[in-house]
């Protein structure tokens, strides 16, 4: 591997659409026909909706695959062979690694992979990492709390694969992470937006150093949107003096998506070990091309301990128009995961991605990074608060900094909110991943 080349891998990586669509139903007959074969989950499933690996000749059939929501993952866990259930399709003694979802929207779920699995994981982060400009000379620190999440396991791995040296940054806190990457003059690093924003903050309110002037100059996002929402981006790269950039997986699927060095406003789909297709949330129908948002079935081309076929992920993408500048084949989604299905809620008839009020509040000066959002009800009408927090130096601009925050909001959200002005510190904090929209209409 040329140190020099673009891409991770230049032969699939530059594939022409054809092509890429040729590998993708052959490698989905494989594994669809693995599952079918090793797994009486998936077997069942299929049997159920009168379909077989032979009825896959094109793309297009590939929709009539039913698909698997994370409810039926949970319901097979803990059941033979323990703890995965059914859907594993090797011997358990094959298995060598264990991770688990995060839990946040229910009872996690475990999810086994093979050495093979696991190889094809860092493999997948190698083609992200690249793309995102890291190379050997790179040092890499991860500040993570390496334990049964997958969270940044792979990235490390692929960091290594590539041959940066890597730090890992485990169990400090963060000041003293914060004085590692001082110390060793790390170049880049990966995690989650709240904590690349909060890390910052406690650099320079707590320590009084200046993260912007510190060596880092590469950031790769994970686990939120934040990286995709222009104004978090913005703030992160002010922050720290360095480009971030977002990337999109998930326990249950796989490292699939990357923003590349152009920052596109958009993230590459990995096309070659990654299926994915969008589909209509009213019709059900998938939706091919450019201008209309979807929910987003996945398939993992060659995982194969617990096959990922046809999930639903619930996440809301929308396939980009343009090609990307970088050369790229590989699809672009447009501004990447626009949010979940579970969090877009119609508030008062209006449809409502939490996103697009995150990119407004980071999007005003004289706010701080944190807010919360809270939707109930004041009997039959719906009202939704926004309590946003006031830096300590902008009171006196606080009228222009409201009027300003309700036609933003008015604007890109189509919705008025009660507003309330905390201080600067007081409203609640996150370490990793935050959870700052709260919906109480749900709760009854
Ligand atoms: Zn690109």
């Amino acid at each position: 591997m040329s140190h020099q080349s673009r891409y991770w891998n230049p032969l699939l990586e530059t594939l022409n659409r054809e092509a890429i669509k040729e590998l993708q139903l052959k490698k989905f007959k494989r594994i669809f026909r693995w599952a079918y074969d090793h797994s009486r989950f998936h077997r069942a499933l299929y049997k159920k909706a009168g379909i077989t690996p032979d009825d896959i000749r094109s793309l297009d059939d590939i929709s009539r695959v039913p698909t698997v929501e994370k409810d039926m993952m949970r319901d097979i866990q803990r059941k033979d062979p323990f703890p995965y259930g059914d859907a594993l399709c090797v011997p358990i003694e094959e298995v060598t690694e264990f991770r688990q979802t995060s839990g946040t929207t229910g009872q996690p779920v475990y999810q086994p992979d093979t050495w093979a699995d696991w190889e094809w994981w860092s493999e997948s982060w190698a083609f992200i990492l690249w793309a995102q400009g890291y190379r050997p000379k790179d040092r890499v620190f991860i500040p993570f709390g390496y334990n049964i999440f997958v969270a940044f396991w792979a990235g490390h791995y692929a960091a290594e694969k590539i041959g940066c040296e890597v730090v890992p940054g485990g169990v400090l806190d963060t000041k003293a992470r914060i004085l590692k990457i001082q110390e060793l003059k790390a170049t880049a690093m990966m995690a989650t937006p709240t904590y690349v924003l909060g890390m910052a903050d406690t650099a320079k309110n707590s320590m009084g150093l200046e993260p912007a002037e510190m060596s880092i100059n590469k950031i790769t996002c994970a686990g939120e949107p934040g990286a995709s929402i222009s104004s978090t981006k913005k703030r992160m790269e002010e922050a720290w003096g360095a480009k971030v950039y977002d990337h999109a997986g998930a326990t249950e699927i796989g490292a699939w998506s990357y923003e590349c060095e152009y920052q596109p406003k958009g993230m590459h789909v990995n096309e070659a070990f990654f299926l994915v297709e969008i589909e209509d949330r009213e019709t059900g129908e998938i939706i091919k091309g450019p201008g209309k948002k979807g929910k987003m079935i996945i398939t993992a081309l060659d995982r194969h301990a617990q096959p990922c076929i046809r999930f639903d992920s619930k996440d809301i993408i929308e396939w980009a128009e343009d090609p990307c500048p970088c050369g790229r084949t590989f699809g672009l989604i447009k501004g990447g995961v626009i949010g979940r299905a579970d969090d877009i809620t119609k508030v008062k008839g209006v449809l409502l991605a939490p996103t697009a009020i995150e990119e407004v509040v980071r999007g005003i000066d004289g706010l701080a990074h944190e807010y919360e959002v809270i939707v109930d009800k004041v009997g039959d009408v719906d009202r939704i608060s926004l309590k946003v927090e006031l830096l300590t130096g902008a009171q006196e601009q606080k009228d222009t900094i409201e009027a300003r925050l309700r036609d933003q909001l008015r604007l890109k959200t189509n919705l008025g909110y009660k507003i309330e002005f905390h201080k600067h510190g007081t409203l609640p904090r996150y370490d990793v991943k935050a959870r700052r929209f709260r919906d109480l209409r749900k709760i009854h």
